[in-house]
């Protein structure tokens, strides 16, 4: 018998989100049950339900940023046992035989990894995601929390902690690197944070300097408003990896004009609209233009392993589920600090 539990879902693109009740499955084999106790909300939770990457089925429980507490295992579970602390992040499965699965990057999938919601789940159920009470998932896509990190504070770093730890890691951010985010939200202060433990020197282009004490704080070195075009003037050719983390379109060119010979701009803000490139802003100075998807389960739990190490956690507020609707137009209006973690007791 499936298991009944309580749940915000949104039921249209245009329409807030409102209490509901979803089924979760019984446990098998492999599963372990999770109780959520936060759910952080990402950027991509807004663009998904509101259908701005394609359509989705409503009613839609988004969420990918999952902390809780395991509540049951199956009976072929060994890496997990009732009470451990553990996460979920942006992916539930994927098909375990491609190449790619095979060199344990799950999130690149030939198949198509299997989103925390929005997905078709292996079952042929619709996957559901973290703004509700349990959730169901094989034991190969659940992590670790460690004790250091407090269980709110750890709920954000399952998708915007890797989502910026992985390309930092690919394109080698380190001492002697000059690293630049592009945006301070969610997260680009992730990724301030994890360059900054990383050794490199951090800087942060926001659109205006209204966070720049918080980004010093935080592990910025410099810090730098995108709204004024002193700043493309002043720190043209600078540096070696930018990570574009803003949500919507930007001036691509404006930015790849920043990057030193041979640097990299890597887009992990994933906007619905192209993004147009002049050609010739990458080839004068072999520059890269790429992108990249979360991380791998292995890279997030390292990713975990790496902020218990150095005392990260995400910035957060933590709400109360009725509290839903207006954090998102908090998030639309680039007014989140960092992130904000449903509290899921609240749903009771
Ligand atoms: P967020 O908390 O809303 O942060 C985005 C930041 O971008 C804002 O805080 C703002 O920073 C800046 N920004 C917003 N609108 C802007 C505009 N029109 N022009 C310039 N800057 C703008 O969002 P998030 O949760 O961090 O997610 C960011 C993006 O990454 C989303 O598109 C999300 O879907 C995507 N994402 C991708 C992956 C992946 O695997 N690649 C994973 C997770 C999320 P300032 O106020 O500092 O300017
Ligand atoms: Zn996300």
């Amino acid at each position: 018998m499936p298991t009944t539990v309580k749940a915000y879902a949104a039921t249209a693109r245009d329409q807030p989100l409102t209490p509901t009740t979803i089924e979760r499955r019984d446990v098998g084999p492999q599963d372990v049950r999770i109780d959520i106790k936060f759910a952080g909300i990402c950027h991509s939770d807004i663009h998904t339900a509101r259908g701005e990457w394609g359509e989705v089925a409503y009613p839609l429980v988004v969420g990918h940023e999952i902390a809780g507490t395991v509540a049951e295992i199956g009976s072929n579970v060994t890496k997990y046992a009732i009470g451990d602390r553990v996460g979920v992040g942006c992916m539930v499965n994927s098909c375990g035989e491609c190449a790619q699965c095979l060199k344990g990057l799950q999130q690149y999938c030939l198949v198509g990894n299997v989103g925390t919601y929005a997905a078709l789940d292996r079952d042929g159920t619709t996957t559901q995601g973290g703004y509700s009470q349990q959730v169901v998932v094989t034991e190969n896509f659940v992590v670790r929390i460690p004790e250091g990190i407090a269980l709110d504070a750890a709920a954000p770093l399952l998708c915007a902690g890797i989502t910026t730890y992985s390309p930092l890691r690919h394109w080698n951010a380190g001492p002697g690197k000059k690293v630049a985010v592009v945006g301070m939200g969610g997260l680009g202060h992730m990724a301030v944070k994890l360059a900054h433990a990383m050794g490199a020197e951090v800087t942060v282009l926001s659109q205006s300097l209204k966070k720049q004490e918080d980004g010093i704080r935080l592990g910025a070195d410099h810090y730098y408003a995108t709204s004024d075009p002193d700043t493309f003037t002043a720190l043209a050719g600078t540096f070696d990896l930018i990570i574009n983390t803003v949500s919507a379109s930007i001036d691509l060119d404006a930015h790849l004009s920043l990057l030193d010979v041979d640097g990299a701009l890597v887009n992990v803000g994933a906007p619905p609209e192209p993004l147009p490139v002049q050609i010739f802003s990458l080839i004068g100075s072999r520059r890269t233009f790429a992108g990249s998807a979360i991380g791998s389960i292995g890279e997030t739990q390292e990713m975990l392993d790496f902020c218990a190490e150095h005392g990260l956690g995400a910035e957060i507020e933590v709400i109360s589920a009725d509290k839903v609707n207006d954090a998102w137009e908090r998030v639309l209006a680039s007014d989140v600090r960092y992130r904000f973690v449903i509290d899921t007791a609240s749903l009771a």
